[in-house]
Parts: C-alpha cells; sequence; structure tokens
C-alpha cells in the first residue's frame, strides 16, 4: 500500500479548547458501522447513555443538543477524548480535519479547510503542494474514512497523471496564464475527454490533447472573451438564493448568511449581462491591485484539483468534479470581493483564513447543498 499525505497534514495542530470555532457544531455526525458498535455493546449505565444519543439512521447518527453534538462538554472538549475514550470517538472525529482516500493500493491523506487552522496553513503556504510518501511505519496508522471500490486501475493511474498534467499547466513558470482562461481552455479539455469516456471509448479519451487553441477546443469552447464570471451571476442568484441561503441560514450559519446579504445588496437591480459584467470587471481590478489574491485563487483551485479530481474515481465524472473546482473558487472570489468593497481594504491572513473556512463549512462540506448545487449545474451546464 503507498500511502501519501498532502504536506500541510504534518504541521497542523488542533487548537481543542482554545479554537474560536467548533468543527462539530451544526453537522450531522454520523459514525462508521465499527464505533456505532462500540456505542452498542458498551455495558452498564454509560451504555444506556450512549444507546439514548445513538440514532439508528443509515448511516447512525448522534442526537444534536442545540445543534451541538451531544459529547461536547462546557470546556469546549469532546467528552470521550477527555475521558480517553477514543475508541467510541466517531472516525470522522478522531480524522476530522484530515480526509483519507483508499483508491485501490493507493491512500491519500489530505486536510478539509472547515477549520480555522488548516484553512490559515493553505494561507500561509500559498502555492503548488505536494503529496508526500508516508513510511511503512507511517503509513500503518491511516485509517482511510473513504474507500473507493473500482477496479479499474488504470482509470485511476490516468485520473492522477491527468492530475499532474494539468497542475503543470496551471503552475507553469513559461506560460502562466490568467485564471479566466485557465478554465476556459480546463473546460473545454475535460469536456473533450468526458464525451469519449461516457461512451467507454478510452483511446478516444487518451488522445485528447490540451489546447489553449479555441480552433482545436472545437464546440468545447467556451462562448466569448474568459470572463472572471464562468458562472454567470444568473447561475450563483439561483444557488445562493435557492440553496446557500437556506432555511434559518441566518441561525445556523451566521457567518455565511453575512455574505449572502451583502450579494443581495450588492447585485440586485443589476441587468444579467451587467451583473457578469460588473462582477468581472472588479474582479480583474482586485487582482490587478492586490496581485496576492490571484495566487490566493490559484492556490485553492490547486488544492481544490488534488482533492476533487481523483474523486471521479468512484463515478467517471471528470467533468462534473472540475466544474466544482470552478464553482468553490467563483464563490471565493464572490465572498472576497463583497468584503473588499464592504470594507475598502484588503483582508487580512486571518480573515482571509476565515472566509475560506466559511465556504468550506458553510457549502463545500454540506452534503445537501453539494446535491443541490449539482442539480443547478446539470441544468446549467450539462
Ligand atoms: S475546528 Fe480545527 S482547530 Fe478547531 S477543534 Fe476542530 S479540528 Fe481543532
Amino acid at each position: 500500500m503507498e500511502v501519501y499525505e498532502l504536506e500541510l497534514v504534518k504541521p497542523f495542530k488542533c487548537l481543542a479548547s482554545d479554537c474560536p470555532d467548533t468543527c462539530c457544531y451544526g453537522w450531522q455526525i454520523a459514525l462508521d458501522d465499527e464505533t456505532a458498535e462500540r456505542h452498542r455493546s458498551e455495558k452498564g449505565l454509560y451504555g444506556r447513555h450512549l444507546r439514548f444519543l445513538l440514532k439508528n439512521t443509515d448511516p447512525p447518527t448522534l442526537r444534536r443538543i442545540f445543534g451541538a453534538c451531544p459529547y461536547f462538554n462546557s470546556d469546549r472538549l469532546c467528552q470521550f477524548q477527555q475521558n480517553g475514550r477514543e475508541e467510541l470517538m466517531p472516525r470522522v472525529c478522531r480524522q476530522f480535519p484530515r480526509h483519507s482516500v483508499k483508491m485501490g493500493d493507493i491512500v491519500e491523506t489530505t486536510i478539509l479547510l472547515s477549520c480555522p487552522v488548516s484553512a490559515r496553513l493553505l494561507v500561509d503556504n500559498p502555492g503548488r503542494l505536494s503529496y508526500i510518501r508516508l513510511s511503512d511505519e507511517e503509513a500503518r496508522e491511516v485509517e482511510p474514512f473513504w474507500i473507493i471500490e473500482n477496479d479499474d486501475i488504470p482509470f485511476r493511474d490516468f485520473l492522477l497523471r491527468e492530475r499532474d498534467k494539468l497542475l503543470d499547466i496551471l503552475w507553469s513558470e513559461e506560460d502562466r496564464r490568467p485564471l479566466p482562461e485557465v478554465f476556459a481552455a480546463f473546460y473545454a479539455y475535460v469536456h473533450r475527454q468526458h464525451d469519449p469516456l461516457m461512451q467507454d471509448d478510452r483511446e478516444g479519451m487518451e488522445q485528447v490533447e490540451f489546447s489553449w487553441d479555441k480552433r482545436v477546443q472545437g464546440k468545447y469552447a467556451v462562448d466569448g472573451v474568459p470572463s472572471y464570471a464562468f458562472y454567470k451571476i444568473k447561475t450563483l442568484d439561483r444557488m445562493i438564493l435557492n440553496h446557500i441561503d437556506y432555511g434559518y441560514i441566518q441561525i445556523r450559519e451566521p457567518r455565511l448568511y453575512y455574505f449572502v446579504k451583502r450579494y443581495m445588496k450588492l447585485f440586485s437591480g443589476m441587468t444579467v449581462d451587467g451583473a457578469d459584467k460588473y462582477f468581472d470587471d472588479e474582479m480583474k481590478k482586485l487582482v490587478l491591485t492586490h496581485p496576492e489574491y490571484e495566487l490566493r485563487y490559484r492556490s485553492y483551485f490547486s488544492y481544490l484539483i488534488m482533492q476533487l479530481y481523483p474523486g471521479a474515481f468512484e463515478n467517471y465524472f471528470m467533468l462534473r468534479q472540475m466544474l466544482f473546482a470552478f464553482l468553490y473558487v467563483e464563490l471565493l472570489q464572490l465572498f472576497d470581493l463583497l468584503e473588499y468593497l464592504e470594507k475598502g481594504k484588503t483582508a487580512d491572513p486571518e480573515r482571509m483564513a476565515e472566509i475560506i473556512m466559511i465556504l468550506e463549512k458553510g457549502v463545500r462540506h454540506n452534503p445537501t447543498q453539494t446535491d443541490n448545487l449539482l442539480q443547478v449545474i446539470r441544468e446549467e451546464l450539462l
């Protein structure tokens, strides 16, 4: 087994009771089968208590108390951890924010950014990240959280090769293109591969060559001049107002609601085309005057490709993975822009990390949101 770890995993250190956030607040905590079994078989009064708080859903989940995990105590610590009963912690909590995915005989551990420490690590380490191979001894400690059951190893290897190729293009020193151009070219490239793949024409898929040239991209080329509004504001509007702004968001996710409110204030009253042009113009100004923002989006996009692209090993939808990466980058750009226009200055690294964390926690790692956003992507782009 080859086990790799994103270079941000090692320096991560949980703030525990000093954390300004609570990683379990607002989440539906699901238990893996082994931990659920330990809860079910615990003896005595404590066992009864555990079983009372365990819901027999599929997968089993913990009953929440005032929106929080019932084992999150008044010292802002996990009760299981404090009592030395870590074997009763759901696997997701034992590992968070680390996230290990097993694809055949390869395991990759990455770090989720819905935690202030990991989001700050990304902000403080902009650039291309790499995976580091762990020693056999270190590898034994890794417990994969998500096992992709697929024996199609040639396809996995194709995805991992492609991922490296896309990252080489993204970070090229000689020919570094602005992100709107990168999105348009990546979209055309992956779409050109996607179609033969869907017809099980592997050879056709492998033969597609990357090109910046619209004539080569043919019918897959994006119309017009590449813009920061890869997703039209009309589409983002559907996503934000119908799905991200779900019921009680102002209570459940007030920090996300802050951006929804500012979005409504800024864009309401604009025409559909006017909104796209305004967003593109303002983003161009922002990255021109503050190039650190350009690096921020390139780094986040790079991180997303590293994490999302191999996910296609499960369902073969590379295009979907790529479209999600574009979407999260565009939402980050939108949130940054709203903040910049509101405050009239750039964010400091702490706030930059917080904005990423809000996006990841409230949108990217919310499974219901992901399903709803996918529905919009399907209707408008696929
Ligand atoms: S959010 Fe991150 S730093 Fe805070 S308690 Fe959870 S894992 Fe630790």
